[in-house]
């Protein structure tokens, strides 16, 4: 018997996160930057963590960076990644400063270290939805 493929859980973005994930279905990753002092930040927000002003802008990522920490599921707690074990969840330090969150693609697990440059990809969902991966820099 043969059954359909679990499908993925994906984020239901609502907010200043909507326009996060519309700009990477788009295909530009953008960050929140501040109009008065220049900080970027990253979830999205609607202060400045840095000065409180309430002004900034979508500004447009290098979009590469480097690895700074991650985890290995050696478990299929998600049905949907059951093919892909063992995978990583990797935390990268943009060029911005700013971290994210996601896979990998093109870099085995066992590759993985502190510092590794990545460049960061977009994996297409949805029409409103882009998640983020991370693969080798070319
Ligand atoms: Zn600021």
């Amino acid at each position: 018997m043969v059954t359909d493929p679990a499908p993925r859980t994906l984020p239901e973005p609502v907010g200043l996160n909507a326009e996060f994930y519309a700009h990477c279905a788009a295909g530009e990753l953008r960050f929140q930057r501040c109009d008065t002092c220049s900080a970027w930040r990253h979830p999205p927000r609607y202060r400045c963590p840095a000065c409180g002003s309430e002004t900034w802008s979508w500004e447009l990522s290098a979009s590469r960076g480097r690895v700074y920490t991650w985890t290995v599921t050696h478990r299929p707690l998600d049905p949907f990644f059951a093919d892909e074990l063992p995978y990583a969840v990797v935390v990268v330090e943009t060029e911005e400063g700013v971290r994210v969150v996601g896979n990998l693609r093109g870099i085995e697990v066992g590759d993985l270290a502190l510092d590794l440059p990545v460049e960061i990809l977009f994996s297409p969902q949805t029409d409103r939805v882009a998640l983020l991966e991370f693969g080798p820099v070319t």
